[in-house]
């Protein structure tokens, strides 16, 4: 990281020895010694100038008044400067514009090349602006022109400084991201991402009636991510589309086995990101994954966010509609949290609702949480639309939406996200034996002919 130079001194924090030894004022023992102490720094950082001038003093002014804050080299020739970039690396080189034999403008495609992460300031004579605009066409980040100020040296010298730590910035996000989308590539040839399944419950007959399907990346060295660590790069990359077809791919086929199973109208929902829904091929997609699963297009249910649909509704709608039309369920996740109206839902062509985890968080403690549940069940209702409540973790939350007649759940309560095999047994052992059991992790215990559900210990 670059130093700055523009913290202003600060006598006050000047350890009191100084002016004991000194017997003088402060003043400027304290200005010398912090600027020393901030050269000592930025030389340990190793901020490196390389001044380029075949006018000896001016080149020896340059090189004492920037010796003092960076560490300075001073060439009197484009053939030394070049030499010098070709063996050393400096941050910033400053160079004299018209110098025999080789210019400043002559040097610059050799400087891109062989420094092509330095800032270039270029010095010009008074006439020579148009040499000087030149140069900063060939990549010269600034120019000062002769005479000059030291202050405007100083001035111009930062300003160049702190553009190269912005592109460096900027160089190494890039790097950084490019470097997370080969990885994303790569955990997408290695069958890296898998898909977790998370129960979901009828809450009336508290039965299993299918699972959502959500990806995680089992990642060799970071072990195993989130969503939310690696869907926003997946989007901004377009991975999203290969990644989405392959968890929607492995859900169909799960799905599939579970009928094979005997778990004859186990559903399975997947959630889709707005890149996919816009994308061309996305319908083309769905029906040739559910026709290679050989699954009924009625047992998976699409959800997708109302974020997402208001991205671009127009394609968002027309994608959903034909969806249904294939026989696909259509399901709007995280309900509740978008900014648009309620009014917008019955020009939706959706099958369900997923009330969000926040509201049923409070929903047993807070009556405003409480009401909002209340009307938006009511609403969807009336709209003909199924309910699935998310993020139920307790027993009373369950109640509380048993009351008002929510149609499904998923959360904590019912089981985490899990791999498919302890879904199957989960399922297997809630269809034979009433009793909720989550692979290794029985949640429920007992549910009675009430409906009243006993965790388990
Ligand atoms: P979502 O679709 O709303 O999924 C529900 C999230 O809530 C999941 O987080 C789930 O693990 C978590 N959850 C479930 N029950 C509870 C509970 O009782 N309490 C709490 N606190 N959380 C609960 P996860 O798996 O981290 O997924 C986060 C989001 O990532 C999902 O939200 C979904 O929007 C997205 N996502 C997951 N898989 C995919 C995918 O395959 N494609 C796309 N595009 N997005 C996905
Ligand atoms: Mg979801
Ligand atoms: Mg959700």
């Amino acid at each position: 990281m670059m130093l700055r130079q523009d913290s202003p001194v600060r006598e006050t924090s000047l350890p009191a020895q100084v002016y004991s030894l000194t017997g003088l004022t402060g003043t400027h023992i304290a200005a010398d010694f912090f600027t020393e102490r901030k050269a000592a720094a930025m030389k340990e950082q190793k901020i490196r100038l390389l001044i380029v001038d075949d006018d000896r003093e001016i080149g020896s002014i340059l090189h004492d008044f920037l010796s003092k804050l960076y560490e300075c080299t001073a060439v009197n020739s484009a053939a030394d400067a070049l030499a010098a970039l070709a063996g050393e690396s400096f941050d910033l080189i400053m160079s004299d514009i018209s110098m025999p034999q080789m210019s400043g403008l002559e040097m610059m495609p050799h400087i891109v090349t062989l420094a092509p992460e330095s800032v270039v300031v270029m010095i010009s004579g008074q006439r020579m602006i148009e040499s000087a605009i030149a140069a900063m066409r060939a990549g010269a980040f600034d120019y000062i022109t002769k005479p000059f100020e030291l202050a405007q040296v100083d001035a111009v010298v930062r300003r160049a400084l702190d553009h190269r730590e912005q592109l460096a910035g900027l160089r190494s996000r890039v790097t950084r991201r490019d470097a997370e989308k080969q990885r994303l590539l790569h955990a997408l040839d290695n069958h890296d991402f898998v898909v977790y399944y998370q129960p979901q419950v009828e809450i009336q007959s508290r039965k299993i009636i299918g699972a959502e399907a959500l990806v995680r990346w089992e990642d060799r060295e970071r072990g195993m991510l989130l969503p939310a660590d690696f869907i926003p790069l997946a989007e901004d990359t377009g991975l999203i589309v290969p990644i989405g077809a392959s968890v929607l791919r492995t859900a169909c086929e799960q799905a599939r086995q579970w009928h094979d199973l005997g778990l004859a109208d186990f559903c399975v929902a997947v959630n889709v990101s707005p890149k996919q829904l816009q994308e061309e091929n996305f319908l083309k997609t769905v029906a040739q994954i559910l026709d290679d699963a050989g699954l009924g297009p009625e047992f998976l249910e699409i959800e997708v966010t109302e974020t997402s649909l208001m991205q671009n509704p127009e394609v968002g709608i027309k994608t959903l509609t034909r969806l249904r039309e294939m026989g696909v369920k259509i399901a709007i996740d995280d309900f509740g949290t978008g900014y648009s109206s309620l009014g917008y839902l019955k020009r939706l062509p959706i099958d369900s609702v997923k009330l969000d985890a926040s509201f049923v968080k409070d929903a047993t403690s807070d009556p405003d949480d409480a009401a909002l549940v209340m009307a938006i069940i009511t609403l969807a209702h009336n709209l003909r639309l199924k309910v699935i409540a998310e993020g139920i973790e307790t027993e009373d939350q369950l109640a509380f939406l048993r009351l008002l007649r929510c149609d499904r759940g998923q959360g904590y309560f019912f089981g985490r996200p899990a791999m498919s095999d302890e879904m199957t047994s989960a399922h297997s052992k809630n269809h034979h034996k009433r009793d909720v059991d989550f692979g290794n992790k029985p949640v429920v215990k007992e549910i009675s002919a009430a409906g009243n559900l006993t965790r388990a210990a």
